[in-house]
C-alpha cells in the first residue's frame, strides 16, 4: 500500500463544501473530543474526521479516502475496546451523527442509522412493548455490537443481535449502496451477522423487534467474594435448567457505593449474579427463587424493572474514558478446577479495583439452536462467554492491570475452546481474529470479503482478508 500523507487544506474544504455533515481536523475546538474513543487508553490523531449526515456523505468520504489513499475507521458507538474507530494519520467515519429510528410496531420490525446507540434504540422500541437483544451497557453502539454477534439479556430467548439482523444497507468501498437481505444479497447479510465491519459502511440497520417488558423482572444479588467457589459450583448446576426466557450472568466487581450495600462493604470485592427474565412477575419470581434462596446474600436488588432501566444497570460501571484491556475464552463448561482458577485469578484482582472485573455471561438457549448457516457468529455451542477486564483510570497501573489480565487467560486456558469472543477481543492479531470463526466460516467470510472488499479498504477491524 503507498504511503499516505496528511490532504491538504484545499481539498479538506472540498470534502466540507460536499457533505451534509461535519468534517474536523487538528485547528477544530472539537478535535481532540471527537477523536477520543470510549476505551481512554486509545489515543490516536485522525488527519480527519467526518461525521456524515447521511448516505450520501458516507458515499463522498470513502471517494475522498481513496482518492488521499487514506486508511479508514469506521465509528458507531465508539466501544471497540481495540480502539478500531480510529486511526493515526487516516480519516474516521463517524456515524455518530445518523440516529434516525423507524418502528414499524405492526411487523414488528425497526430500521435504524449506523450511529444508533442501545439506549436510543430501546426508548424508540419500548414505546411500543417491543426490543431486540441489545448491549449490556446502553451507550454501546448498534453497528459494531450487531455486526460482532450481540450478547445481552434477551439471548437466551430471541437470539444475538446478529441473529435479528434482516436487512442492512452497505457503502461498499468502492461508494457502491447494496441492500443486503434475504431476498437480495443473503450471502452479504449472513457475513454482516458477525463477521464485523469488514464489507462496507453500514449505514442502516433492520431487526426483528419481539414483545418484551416494558416491565421485566432483574437485578442483582451480591454475595462475599468468600463464597465464590461455592456460589459458582450452584452456578454451574443451576443455569442447566433455566427456561429461555432468564439470562443471568456472574461479575466479581468491587462494591459500589450504593445504599443497598452496607457501608462497610463498599469497595470491598463481591461476586455478584446479575439477571434478566422476560416472563411474567411470577414466573420471573418462580425461576429466580433458587438463586436468591442460595447463601447468605449481602444485597438482593432483584424485582420488576423497566426494561430500559436493566438496560442501563451497569452503565455507571463503564465510564466513557476508562482505560481498557480485555481478554475473553468461550468455555464449554465449567468444571471444578475452572471454577477454582477463575476464583484465583479474581482474588488476584483485589488490588486493582475498583474497575478491573471478570465476567462470566451464561449463553445456551436460542444462541445454541442457532446455527452457522444463520450468519458468520459463530461458536454457539459453549456454555459460558468469559471476559477479563482490565480497566484503570491512570496510565501509571496500566501494567499490572494488563499483567492480570494476560495471566488470567492463559491460567484458563486449558478450560476454554480457543476462540475468544469477537465483540470482546482486542488488537490481538490475526491468529485470535481468525480463531474467533470456525474453519469452514472463515473461508466464507473471505470469499465474501474478496467480492465487495477485495482490496481490504476495511481492515481497521478484526480483519478478515480477502480470499
Ligand atoms: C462498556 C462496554 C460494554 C459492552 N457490552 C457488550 C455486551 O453486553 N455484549 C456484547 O456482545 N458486546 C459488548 N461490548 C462490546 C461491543 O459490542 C463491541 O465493542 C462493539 O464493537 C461496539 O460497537 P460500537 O459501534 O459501539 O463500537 P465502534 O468502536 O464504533 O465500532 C467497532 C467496530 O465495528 C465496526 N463498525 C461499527 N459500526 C459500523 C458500521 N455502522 N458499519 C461498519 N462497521 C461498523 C468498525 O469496524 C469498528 O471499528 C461492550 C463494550 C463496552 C465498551
Amino acid at each position: 500500500m503507498a504511503s499516505t500523507s496528511r490532504p491538504d487544506e484545499a481539498s479538506v474544504e472540498r470534502l466540507r463544501s460536499h457533505l451534509r455533515g461535519v468534517v474536523i481536523t487538528s485547528d477544530h475546538a472539537d478535535y481532540d473530543s471527537a477523536r477520543s474513543v470510549w476505551n481512554g487508553a486509545i489515543d490516536r490523531r485522525p488527519f480527519v474526521i467526518a461525521r456524515p449526515a447521511g448516505t450520501a456523505d458516507v458515499i463522498t468520504t470513502l471517494a475522498f479516502a481513496r482518492e488521499h489513499r487514506l486508511p479508514v475507521a469506521v465509528r458507531g458507538g465508539g466501544h471497540n475496546v481495540a480502539g478500531f474507530a480510529t486511526v493515526d494519520d487516516g480519516i474516521v467515519i463517524d456515524l455518530s451523527a445518523m440516529k434516525g429510528i423507524r418502528v414499524d410496531p405492526v411487523a414488528r420490525t425497526v430500521r435504524a442509522q449506523g450511529g444508533a446507540l442501545w439506549s436510543e434504540l430501546d426508548q424508540e422500541t419500548q414505546a411500543f412493548g417491543l426490543a431486540t437483544t441489545g448491549g449490556l451497557v446502553s451507550s454501546t453502539g448498534i453497528g459494531g455490537f450487531t455486526l460482532g454477534g450481540g450478547i445481552g439479556w434477551l439471548m437466551r430467548k430471541h437470539g444475538v443481535a446478529a441473529d435479528n439482523l434482516i436487512s442492512a444497507d452497505v457503502v461498499t468501498a468502492d461508494g457502491e449502496l447494496v441492500i443486503a437481505d434475504e431476498e437480495g444479497n443473503p450471502e452479504l447479510l449472513w457475513g454482516l451477522r458477525g463477521g464485523g465491519g469488514n464489507f462496507g459502511v453500514v449505514t442502516a440497520l433492520e431487526y426483528r423487534l419481539h414483545p418484551v417488558g416494558p416491565t421485566v423482572y432483574g437485578g442483582v444479588v451480591f454475595h462475599p467474594v468468600e463464597r465464590a467457589g461455592e456460589l459458582l459450583r450452584f452456578y454451574s448446576e443451576w443455569t442447566r435448567s433455566l427456561p429461555d426466557e432468564l439470562t443471568t450472568m456472574v461479575v466479581f466487581l468491587s462494591a459500589p457505593p450504593e445504599q443497598f450495600i452496607p457501608a462497610e462493604m463498599h469497595g470491598r470485592q463481591m461476586i455478584a449474579v446479575a439477571c434478566c427474565h422476560t416472563g411474567t412477575a411470577a414466573e420471573g419470581e418462580e425461576s429466580l427463587k433458587a438463586l436468591r434462596d442460595f447463601g447468605d446474600p449481602v444485597a438482593d436488588v432483584v424485582g420488576p424493572i423497566s426494561y430500559s432501566a436493566l438496560q442501563g444497570m451497569f452503565d455507571a460501571s463503564a465510564p466513557r474514558g476508562i482505560h481498557a484491556y480485555w481478554k475473553t475464552h468461550h468455555l464449554p463448561d465449567l468444571p471444578e478446577s475452572a471454577i477454582d482458577t477463575i476464583v484465583a485469578q479474581a482474588a488476584a484482582m483485589t488490588e486493582l479495583f475498583p474497575l478491573s472485573a471478570v465476567h462470566l455471561h451464561h449463553v445456551e438457549g436460542a444462541v445454541a439452536r442457532g446455527s452457522s448457516d444463520q450468519g458468520a457468529f459463530s461458536h454457539r455451542d459453549s456454555r459460558f462467554v468469559l471476559n477479563l477486564l482490565g480497566q484503570w483510570m491512570q496510565d501509571a497501573t496500566a501494567d499490572s492491570h494488563i499483567s492480570w489480565v494476560r495471566d488470567s487467560w492463559e491460567a484458563l486456558r486449558p478450560y476454554a475452546t480457543g476462540s475468544p469472543y469477537l465483540n470482546f477481543l482486542g488488537d490481538e492479531g490475526s491468529a485470535l481474529a481468525r480463531a474467533a470463526y470456525g474453519a469452514d466460516t472463515f473461508a466464507r467470510l473471505t470469499a465474501l470479503k474478496k467480492k465487495y472488499d477485495p482490496t481490504n479498504t476495511f481492515r481497521l477491524n478484526q480483519n478478515i482478508p480477502p480470499a
